[in-house]
């Protein structure tokens, strides 16, 4: 028997990664998962643009 870990796609780079390796960001109500502590931060990156951005 082999059981296939659950995959789950990166939120920056949609790369398929094993739920259990994945790196886990829970936001108000939502939860991300990235690869990487790289993909977390240009994430991060992305929404304080995006916050920035507002009210201009
Ligand atoms: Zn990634």
């Amino acid at each position: 028997m082999n059981k296939e870990p659950e995959k789950i796609a990166c939120e920056v780079c949609k790369k398929l990664i094993p739920r259990d390796a994945a790196i886990t960001y829970e936001g108000m109500d939502y939860t991300l998962h990235f690869c990487d502590i790289k993909c977390l931060d240009y994430w991060k990156e992305e929404q304080k643009k995006k916050t920035e951005g507002k009210g201009d």
